[in-house]
């Protein structure tokens, strides 16, 4: 070769590599842009409650070494303190996520003082958003209670109850039908919703249940609490996917929806490593529902995390992928740090470590709501 063939080979090649430069740092511009500029118009907030970094550890191995949340590209860390006690419980860590503020161990929607909080849920409702709440506990367990309700006290269940009827929550499923319609007042509270089409178990399934959005949907998926998923409980799934459908043909302004796998933590506490595995697969399974419609919509918020680790669930040496020996350092909650896994429009800011109260500040920031409250 020549040597001024050589130089223009060279010259061109060049050329090429700076045009290819500025191309890349247009595409990074435009990427950056895209990332500050687009905001999700849903947000779907899903709590595995009672789960630790062991419990998806081990649901993962368990599952042949997956698990959907593998697919989340932001994964942050939250520090679940309750305002009295170290280790949280899941009222206070729940009314955290939904009000932004620490308070005490059994709090539902209210701050230390006991005074009632607005909650995300109800701040969506006056915003013209569609809301919901799925929960495989009952629906007035402390968990979805404290994104609609306010107590001093999270036993206080047909007070809860009363609760619902104050807002106007578009779609809610989950157990503890007696809380609404058995109640030590007499009241039958399932009578008393205006504009719902209120269902049961003991009625119709819940796949037939009729999704027209000129009604807001209550359907109660057992008399207390719902059995456990090894048992035959079987419609988180479903569940999901109705409500995410129905929200999302509703919420022409968007939606709020929260979705609770709650018997993660129900495993914990009764040391049961094959309650906890099967539970970890049903919610796996529910997220994979809804991070396909997060995925087609584009315009979704996903988040996923925990309110709190239960019973110190640890992977012991003897373990291998398919025989987890496992083992427990308590029946009640830890003070474990916990994982927060996020994707859609804004799930950036959902990287670093921070209180489990930033939760709240962060969807209220990716709905674009208060810039002063934000930090
Ligand atoms: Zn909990």
């Amino acid at each position: 070769m020549k040597k001024a063939t050589v130089s223009l080979i060279l010259l061109a090649f060049m050329a090429c590599k700076a045009q290819e430069r500025v191309i890349v740092k247009e595409v990074i511009k435009e990427v950056a842009t895209e990332k500050k500029d687009i905001y999700p118009k849903n947000i779907i907030l899903m709590i595995g409650d009672g789960m630790g970094l062991g419990q998806i550890s081990a649901g993962m191995y368990n599952q042949g070494n997956k698990t959907v949340l593998e697919e989340f590209p932001v994964i942050g860390i939250h520090k679940p303190a309750a305002i009295d006690n170290l280790i949280t419980d899941s009222a206070a860590a729940a009314t955290s996520f939904a009000c932004g503020i620490k308070t005490y161990n059994g709090a539902i929607g209210v701050n230390a003082d006991t005074i009632p909080v607005k909650t995300i849920l109800e701040e969506a409702e006056e915003r013209g958003l569609a809301t919901g709440l799925v929960a495989t506990s009952t629906i007035v367990h402390a968990t979805p209670a404290s994104f609609i309700a306010h107590n001093k006290a999270r036993k206080n269940y047909e007070e809860i109850a009363e609760d619902f009827l104050e807002t106007e929550i578009d779609i809610f499923i989950g157990g503890g039908k007696k809380y609404f319609d058995r109640r030590n007042d007499d009241r039958d509270l399932l009578s008393e919703f205006k504009g719902y089409k209120i269902s049961h178990y003991a009625e119709k399934e819940l796949q037939e249940i009729s999704l027209d959005t000129n009604f807001n949907i209550g359907y109660l998926t057992a008399d207390a609490d719902p059995i456990p998923a090894a048992q035959g409980r079987d419609y988180l799934v479903p569940a999901s996917r109705i409500a995410v459908e129905f929200l999302d043909k509703k919420g022409t302004n968007g939606f709020f929806l929260m979705i609770e796998g709650a018997q993660i933590d129900w495993g914990g506490h009764a040391n049961n490593s094959d309650y906890i595995l099967t539970e970890f697969s049903d919610f796996d399974k529910a997220i994979a529902q809804v991070l396909e419609f997060v995925k087609r919509d584009g315009e979704t918020l996903l988040i996923v995390t925990a309110d709190h680790e239960t019973g110190g669930y640890a992977i012991q040496p003897e373990s291998t992928m398919d025989s987890l020996v496992t083992a427990f350092t308590s029946t009640y909650h830890t003070g474990t740090m916990i994982p927060v896994f996020a994707y859609g429009p804004q799930a950036e800011r959902f990287a670093g470590i921070y209180e489990n109260t930033e939760i709240y500040f962060k969807m209220r920031q990716a709905y674009q709501w208060a810039k002063l409250l934000s930090k």
